[in-house]
């Protein structure tokens, strides 16, 4: 599905080097979770993977299922099935949440040569996904969020996850500043999506998401690249140790 082949990307703006051989693999239907503490890379890496500007590739690759996702413009790499749910949600002020989730997943339909959502099945869909993400009417009609609570937001990520319905799925610390309560609105909103053969790749800074959402593998990231990989027990580990043990055994 995903793979991540010694990723050396530094800053366009000054001579930074920030990723430093990253590698990773994920499958089909798996779920990879990446640790480290912060500012190993983490969120630079989810960036780069959807095309942010700012960042120079300077060796390595990314693929989905084969394409070269580095080549491809964002909008293609969401067509071509990947999804990001940032840190720090963007807010658009003058934009309908509804419209641009419609806006959003006609543009993915045409993309894979589907016909577009009529206004009905349209509505009927994301009232239903929004109900399981106690996201009200509201909170669709409002612009997108804007004034949203991090929760709200949070919440929102995984709404236009669930309507886009990606191949590949990753969520950057989609656990920061969420109470207990969200945080399993948002872990359930995910598993719903689990379905054996969608993938993800859940960044967070925490284990405890990880007992909401189980990961297949997880990764221990720092300095920009992966340090360590291991099943769920590794993030146990980090939970009860820190990093510092398993920072040192890799240097
Ligand atoms: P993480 O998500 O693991 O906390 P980041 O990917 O956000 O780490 O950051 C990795 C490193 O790159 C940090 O040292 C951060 O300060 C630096 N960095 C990332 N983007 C920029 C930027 N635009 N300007 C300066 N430094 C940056
Ligand atoms: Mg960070
Ligand atoms: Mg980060």
């Amino acid at each position: 599905m995903l793979e991540i082949k010694n990723l050396h990307v530094k800053l366009e703006e000054e001579d930074k080097q920030i990723l430093k051989g990253m590698s990773l693999k994920i499958g089909e239907g798996e779920v990879h979770a990446i640790m480290g503490p912060n500012g190993s890379g983490k969120s630079t890496t989810s960036y780069v993977l959807s095309g942010r500007d700012g960042y120079e590739v300077t060796e390595g690759s990314a693929t989905l299922n084969g394409e070269e996702l580095l080549d491809m413009d964002p909008e293609d790499r969401a067509a071509a099935g990947l999804f990001l749910a940032f840190q720090y949600p963007v807010e658009i002020p003058g934009v309908g949440n509804m419209t641009f989730l419609r806006t959003a997943v006609n543009a993915q339909r045409k993309a894979r040569g589907e016909d577009e959502l009529s206004a009905a099945e349209f509505l009927k869909e994301v009232r239903a996904k929004a109900k399981t993400l106690k996201i009200d009417a509201d909170m669709l009609k409002r612009p997108v969020n804007v004034g949203f609570s991090g929760g709200e937001k949070k919440r929102n990520e995984i709404l236009q996850m669930a309507m886009l319905e990606p191949k590949m799925c990753i969520l950057d610390e989609t656990d920061s500043g969420l109470d207990v309560d969200a945080m399993r609105l948002v872990s359930d909103g995910v598993n719903a999506l689990r379905d054996g053969k969608r993938s993800f790749l859940v960044i967070t800074h925490y284990q405890r998401l990880l007992d909401y959402i189980k990961p297949d593998v997880v990764h221990i990231m720092s300095d920009g690249k992966i340090i360590k990989s291991g099943g769920p027990e590794l993030a146990l580990e980090v939970e009860h140790n820190g990093y510092a043990d398993l920072l040192a055994e890799a240097e």
